[in-house]
């Protein structure tokens, strides 16, 4: 009798050493009693094509996809959601019969569900969203506020072009200002995003003037490491909700698990602990 197959799964960047992927999912695995395994792969770009056409033969079901390869994947795939097609860049792969591969972008759903887990409260239609950086962070985050039915995002990037590009796709609710006057745009938000890598261990820190802050505001940072960014302490002095983003980062991770090992997995404070070991 032919036993059924492990269920493999992975992610595939470069380096990969830090991601927090493999302990995320490690512990889903354990939770659930799943006989699967999710395994960090360091994948050269000129290797990238051939691994992923050799990972279903080896009984992978799909695998996550980070930085550099997000956009580059997108053209070995067979079908991309429209999500993905949006965000120009796939972050999560299914493989489906005789190795076909489904592109999809979880980033923007991990961000608004981190959202509303973290702040309530929040309402999409309350205000303008800011939104600080236009990198390919941003681009996930502009989508899925657009999606949820923000009146208006203001884009601020420290290079104005990337930010004109992204309103150019995304339309006519983007008002894009400079960076110099990102700090003036605070004030009227009822959102604050930092997409930037600023405030990020070891990066600058954020150097837009908070002192617009002020209570009913929701602020959230996508770096996550520190979990309380510079911007999160002032915007939690200024009376402001805070929602860090490490939730992100394990709400996208829910689609793929559910795909790859077909349950649902939980967020609750052990998922939280055991992507911060
Ligand atoms: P990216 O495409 O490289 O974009 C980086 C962004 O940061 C750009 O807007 C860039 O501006 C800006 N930036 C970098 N250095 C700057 C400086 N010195 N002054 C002003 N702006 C600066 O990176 P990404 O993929 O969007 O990721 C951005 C951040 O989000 C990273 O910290 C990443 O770890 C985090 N992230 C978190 C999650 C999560 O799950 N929580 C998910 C995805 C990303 P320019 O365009 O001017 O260079």
């Amino acid at each position: 009798m032919t036993q059924p197959r492990i269920p493999l799964a992975g992610v595939i960047g470069s380096p990969i050493a830090h991601s927090r992927s493999p302990l995320l999912h490690g512990h889903w695995l354990r939770t659930y009693g799943i006989r699967g395994h999710y395994i960090p792969m360091d994948v050269h770009e000129n290797d990238l094509e051939r691994v992923l056409r050799t990972l279903p033969a080896m009984g992978f079901v799909g695998v996550n996809v980070t930085v550099p390869h997000k956009e580059k994947v997108m053209a070995f795939a067979d079908q991309i959601t429209d999500r993905a097609i949006l965000i120009g860049a796939a972050n999560t792969l299914i493989f489906r019969n005789a190795g076909s591969i489904l592109a999809d972008n979880t980033d923007g759903y991990g961000f608004i569900e981190n959202l509303r887990s973290g702040a309530p409260d929040w309402r999409a239609e309350s205000g303008p969203a800011l939104v600080l950086g236009a990198g390919g962070a941003a681009r996930a985050v502009i989508s899925s506020l657009v999606d949820a039915g923000v009146p208006e995002v203001v884009l601020s990037n420290r290079t104005r072009l990337r930010a004109e590009r992204l309103k150019a796709d995304f339309g006519h609710r983007i008002r894009v200002v400079d960076w110099v006057q990102a700090g003036s745009a605070v004030k009227d938000a009822a959102l604050v995003v930092n997409t930037t890598s600023l405030g990020m261990s070891g990066q600058p820190a954020l150097s837009v003037p908070l002192d617009g802050l002020h209570p009913g505001m929701v602020v959230t940072d996508l770096v996550y490491t520190p979990l309380e960014t510079g911007l999160l302490a002032a915007a939690r002095k200024a009376g402001c909700t805070t929602v860090d983003g490490l939730g992100m980062l394990l709400f996208q991770a829910v689609p793929g698990f559910e795909r790859w090992f077909g349950t649902r997995p939980e967020i609750d404070e052990a998922t939280r602990a055991a992507a911060l070991k």
